[in-house]
Parts: structure tokens; C-alpha cells; sequence
């Protein structure tokens, strides 16, 4: 087995209680590298097709990368995945912290969990073995309660927990899983799959070293990096991502009112130096990371109209644009407690934000009344009301019940006039980045594995000015950020098949690790002779495992598409009036699928592109209809026999 690796994944069937242990070779893991990889190979290989999301033949999956645990900058990182109960597709969400790390410890390298536990449990991994533990008393309780029971329960305060909380406990499709309370693997609903399996946490704690093939290279590299983020990354300390505020209503780019303007007369009340110089009260880290970008907020019992409990970590970007500007609240205070009541409830604050917005949209247009509020003024604006429906989405109390199945399901409820108004992409909400600055960003959230997605994504405004980061991935020219031509394109492609490697790695994204150093921390991580083609191939083999699932699972390329919204012009700001070009995004949707060796038109992988990626056997699992159109050369499926296996109608999770 290679170094970085335990060489071992634990597997817990929890309707039978069976607990068994995995050993996979070299080669598994040298293709897969862990995290996207590792989810993809085993949801594609493990799961029939159309199983429901929420039953006990989904599987929950926590994997870590090789990188995990690492004694250097930004290896904290580790991924959840399962089948979306929100895009009814392929689903991983990534985290930083220290789970991942202490799950490594402990002598696993991924945990795969299928089936019901008949009462509340929770798993406890310790020492290279794993308990199933009644977890009846921890049910309905909130998450750092939650985990200072389990830590008290089993004597150790150095014990990590990743959990649902109430939210998955109540299948909110938007419900996520946090670890040690702070650190998020935020997207797809993976902490309903988590509740649907009557599984509040898992628990982890482990004395095993991480042993890398070349320590003293490992130890030189993290030096030099700590060195270039005391000199450099002092900004990104200071402010984190929430300095992103600030930048993005300058640009015109900051989503607005459930993404009808892109700029907020409010912003300063909510963007980063106001938080710094008001609430932050301390900046937290991951497992061996320098930066600390991590906020810390409080405002103490009868100090303001919100008591903000510190436990629970503060806002970043996403979350003050989410439960701000999108809604219009520019109360800094009730942003803090709805993030402080997401973070208890264990709930995505991106979809908990567009899900709010949504509503108080349609409450301006009046598709949604009093009466359907409960008395609540749901206008746009009303930061009181804002932080209300967060406890009622979590308790999927009377409107908060509807919208808890996320926007595109809550619109379909409400009615053809509604549906303009749901802010998604293959039912995922949509992100706190405007698609009408960065256009191939756009194309992006179309073509994702997940629906909508920010993290694996290109961001425009990087492109603009240098490009001297991407050079050693053949980008040698700036472009603008409306640019969707196929150059435009062809670094969408190139970027984010990085983007899975690095999520396969368990490497933070925020730390200044250029693509040549993550294949040097690889090469004395593990010992291989590894290159930058083997790492971006593995994440491009990610992306391709993801798509044959998608599009076994239903999904066909007219799924692939921004909602109307974008194609109109930007409500106020600096760019008001821009709109995405249909055309040009439907072209640039077509040009990444030939680039990634999959039809222009269907958006299915050819046998070739699953062949040149050492992945032939996951043709088998496409449709044979999908296959055909895959490859037009082919004579259709004869009238009957179009569909092999039981792939889900479309519109059904
Ligand atoms: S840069 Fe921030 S998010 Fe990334 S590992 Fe460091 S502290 Fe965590």
C-alpha cells in the first residue's frame, strides 16, 4: 500500500449491523486518489439505478484524499457523497476541519454506510475498528450539544464528530453535514441521506501517524509554505471571504434580491471589515493550516437584539450574501443568528438563502400571502423574518415545510408563475456568484457534476489581468469576463478538472499551493513518479464517473441550463442591463461537452473518453438510449429496448 494511504475502507450495512473492512490495491487508489474520485468510482459501481435518494439503498459515503492529514498547510479537507435527494443526481459535498484528518487516524480511509438503523444511532470509529451506538437520546438535540455529549459519553474531548443535526433528522433536502460544528460539507442535501438513515454522527478518534514516503521533503515544503503565508496571505487572514462583499457590489456582481440586481445599498452594513471591526471576536483554522481565514462571531445575551453563541463559527462569504443581500437584509446582527441557527440545525446556508429570497419574491408578487406565512411581513428586507424562516425551514413548520424541498420543488407547488422565480440548476440553488459578470462561471454551474456549484467552477475576474497561475495548464491569455468563446471554454475544462483533482486530494482550495506543488506534495506524500497529466487525468475521471451516473440517473443536456433570469438584464449597478447571451451559452455548453469527450448534443461520454481514462466498465452503466446518442454512428435502440436498467423517470429524485 502507498504511503498516505491506510489501505483500508470500513463498510456498515445499518439495517443487518454488519461491519466489515475493505482492502483495495494500489492501482484503486493511484486512479481514484480519494474524496470526488473514491465517491464517484463507488455510487457509480454500488448503486441501482433510480433508488430513492432517502431509502435505505442510497449510500453515505466520507472519504478522505491522499493529501488527508498531511503535515502541511490545507490538508484538512475530506468529502461526503451520496445520491442528491435535492438534484435527484450524483452528490459530494467537500469540508475542512479536522474529521477527516482524525478518520485517517483512526485507520480508515473512507467509510461507506448503506441501509436504515431501526433507531436512532451513531458510529463510533476508533483504532482501526467501529461501533453502532443507540443514539436515541442525541435525536432533536442541536449540533454542538450533540457533540459534547458524544464527547462527554465517551471520555475523550479529542474526539471529532461529523453529524446531521435536526435538519437531517427532518429530511430538509437542503441539509448538510458539519464537522466539529464549524466546518461544512455544505452542498446536495448529503445530511438528509445522513437522517434517512437514522444515522445523527459519526464519531472519530485514531493514534495512527501519518506516514508520508518522503518526510523531509514534506516538512520542507509545508516551511517554505508557511513562510509564503506569513508574508502573502495576511489579507485573506484578516478578512477571509467575506472580503468578497465588498469586491463583488463594486464589480456589480453581488447577488441581490434573489439575483434580480447585483449591487446592495446595503452592503458595507454586511461585508467583511464591518463584521472584523464589530463581531468578530477570533479567526479559526483546519487541521495545520497558518491562513485562519475561519470567522468567529458573538454578540453576548442582551447586548443586541440577537444573542450570537461563538461555538458556532461566524459567516463567510457565501453566507453573508445568502442570508444578506439576497434577501435585502443589511442587519449584519440577524445575518450572524441565521448563520448561528444553520450552523445548530446543520442546514446549507447558500440554499437556506436563495430558498428564503425565493419566498420573499413570491410574497412580493403575491403568490404567497399572509395567511401562507403565518402572519409573517415575508418582504424583502425584513431581517426578522429572515431569520424566523430559518427555524422554520430546519423544523419544516408551515411555509418553512415547503420550502425545506428546496426552490425548484417549492415552485412546482406554486405554480407556473412561480417558477421564474426558483434560482437553481438541476435543483440545486444557485450560488452567491452572478453569472452575468462571470459568464463562463455560468456555463460552469450548467455542466457541473452536482447542479449549480461555485467551488468547482472557474471565477471569471481571475482570467482578466494574468493568468501566470494557470500557465502550466497550456492558459496563456487574459480574456474578459463576458468571454464565452471556446478559449473561454477550454479554460473552464482544464481548471476544473483540477478542481476535482483537488477535491480528491483533501487540499484546501484557499491555500497557495500552485498546481506544480500539489504534484510535488503527491510525489513525497506517496512516492509515486507522478505528474501533472496523472492528477488532472484522475480528476477528469471523477468528473466523467459523475456524468455516466447523471445520466444514467435521467439526466439529458435540456437539464443543463441556467434559469431564464440570467438571460435578462441585471437589475441595477454597475453592469445593470448585462445579460447572458442564450446562444453563446448554449454553444460554450456544447463546446465543453466535445472537450471533455462527450457528445456535443447530449452531453453522454463516449466509450473512447471512458477508455482513454482507464474507465471502460462505466459504459456499461449507460443507458443503452444514452449510448446510442453518445455515438451517433450507432443505429438506434430497436422500439422497446431503449433504456437498459431502471434508470428514474425524469422529474423524479
Ligand atoms: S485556508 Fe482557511 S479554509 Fe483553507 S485550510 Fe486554511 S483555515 Fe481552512
Amino acid at each position: 500500500m502507498s504511503n498516505g494511504y491506510c489501505g483500508r475502507i470500513l463498510r456498515i450495512d445499518l439495517t443487518s449491523g454488519r461491519i466489515s473492512v475493505e482492502t483495495p490495491d494500489d492501482a484503486f487508489y493511484r486512479a481514484a486518489l480519494g474524496g470526488r474520485g473514491l465517491i464517484a468510482h463507488y455510487l457509480l459501481k454500488d448503486l441501482a439505478p433510480g433508488i430513492d435518494p432517502l431509502g435505505p439503498d442510497n449510500e453515505f459515503i466520507l472519504a478522505t484524499g491522499v493529501l488527508t492529514g498531511a503535515p502541511v498547510a490545507g490538508s484538512g479537507r475530506s468529502s461526503i457523497g451520496a445520491k442528491s435527494p435535492l438534484s435527484g443526481g450524483y452528490g459530494d459535498a467537500e469540508a475542512g476541519g479536522y474529521f477527516g484528518p482524525e478518520l485517517k487516524r483512526a485507520g480508515f480511509d473512507a467509510v461507506v454506510i448503506r441501509g436504515r438503523a431501526e433507531r436512532p444511532v451513531y458510529l463510533w470509529v476508533h483504532d482501526g475498528s467501529a461501533e453502532i451506538r443507540d443514539a436515541s437520546h442525541l435525536w432533536g438535540r442541536k449540533a454542538h450539544d450533540v457533540q459534547e455529549a458524544i464527547r462527554a459519553e465517551l471520555g475523550d474531548r479529542g474526539i471529532r464528530v461529523a453529524q446531521c443535526g435536526p435538519a437531517g433528522e427532518k429530511k430538509v433536502r437542503f441539509a448538510c453535514v458539519s464537522n466539529d460544528v464549524t466546518h461544512f460539507y455544505g452542498r446536495g442535501g448529503m445530511g438528509a441521506v445522513m437522517g434517512s438513515k437514522n444515522l445523527r454522527a459519526v464519531a472519530a478518534r485514531g493514534g495512527a501517524a501519518y506516514e508520508p514516503a518522503d518526510p523531509e521533503r514534506l516538512k520542507e515544503m509545508a516551511r517554505a509554505m508557511s513562510r509564503q503565508i506569513a508574508e502573502n496571505e495576511r489579507g485573506f487572514t484578516d478578512l477571509g471571504t467575506t472580503g468578497i462583499v465588498a469586491s463583488l457590489n463594486a464589480a456589480g456582481g453581488l447577488p441581490t434580491r434573489n439575483f434580480r440586481d447585483g449591487s446592495f445599498e446595503g452592503a458595507a452594513k454586511i461585508d467583511g471589515t464591518t463584521l472584523r471591526d464589530t463581531l468578530l471576536v477570533g479567526r479559526e483554522t483546519c487541521y495545520a493550516c497558518a491562513v485562519r481565514c475561519k470567522r468567529v462571531v458573538e454578540v453576548k445575551e442582551g447586548r443586541g437584539r440577537y444573542a450570537v453563541d461563538p461555538h458556532y463559527g461566524g459567516p463567510e462569504y457565501e453566507t453573508l450574501a445568502a442570508l444578506g443581500s439576497l434577501c435585502g437584509v443589511d442587519d449584519l446582527e440577524a445575518v450572524c443568528k441565521a448563520n448561528e441557527l444553520c450552523a445548530a440545525y446543520v442546514l446549507d446556508t447558500i440554499s437556506t438563502g436563495v430558498a428564503i429570497a425565493f419566498a420573499m419574491e413570491s410574497y412580493e408578487k403575491g403568490l404567497l400571502t399572509k395567511e401562507d406565512t403565518d402572519g409573517l411581513d415575508l418582504r424583502f428586507g425584513n431581517a426578522e423574518a429572515m431569520v424566523e424562516m430559518v427555524e422554520r425551514i430546519a423544523n419544516r413548520r408551515g411555509l418553512g415545510d415547503l420550502l425545506a424541498e428546496g426552490v425548484a420543488r417549492a415552485a412546482e407547488e406554486l405554480g407556473p408563475r412561480a417558477r421564474p422565480l426558483a434560482m437553481h440548476v438541476r435543483r440545486q440553488e444557485i450560488p452567491m456568484h452572478e453569472p452575468r459578470l462571470k459568464m463562463g462561471l455560468g456555463v460552469g454551474y450548467t455542466v457541473s457534476p452536482t447542479g449549480a456549484d461555485h467551488c468547482h467552477n472557474i471565477h471569471d475576474t481571475m482570467f482578466v489581468k494574468r493568468v501566470d497561475a494557470v500557465k502550466p495548464l497550456g492558459i496563456l491569455e487574459t480574456m474578459p469576463v463576458d468571454d464565452l468563446s471556446p478559449r473561454k471554454i477550454r479554460a473552464l475544462k482544464r481548471f476544473t478538472d483540477l478542481r476535482h483533482t483537488i477535491n480528491s486530494l483533501g487540499l484546501c482550495q484557499f491555500v497557495g499551493w500552485d498546481y506544480n506543488q500539489q504534484v510535488e506534495l503527491v510525489r513525497a506524500a506517496t512516492g509515486w513518479n507522478t505528474s501533472l497529466l496523472e492528477l488532472s487525468l484522475a480528476g477528469e475521471r471523477a468528473a466523467n464517473l459523475a456524468r455516466v451516473f447523471n445520466v444514467r440517473e435521467g439526466l439529458r443536456a435540456e437539464d443543463d441550463r441556467l434559469p431564464k433570469r440570467f438571460f435578462e438584464g441585471l437589475g441595477n449597478g454597475p453592469i445593470a442591463g448585462t445579460k447572458v447571451n442564450p446562444r453563446l451559452a448554449e454553444e460554450g455548453k456544447g463546446e465543453y461537452y466535445a472537450m471533455m469527450g462527450w457528445d456535443r448534443t447530449s452531453g453522454v461520454p463516449s466509450r473512447a473518453k471512458l477508455a482513454e481514462l482507464g474507465i471502460e466498465w462505466a459504459a456499461a452503466h449507460l443507458p443503452r438510449e444514452a449510448a446510442e446518442r453518445g455515438h451517433p454512428d450507432r443505429r438506434p435502440a430497436p422500439a422497446g429496448k431503449g433504456r437498459r436498467g431502471t434508470g428514474a423517470p425524469r422529474g423524479k429524485p
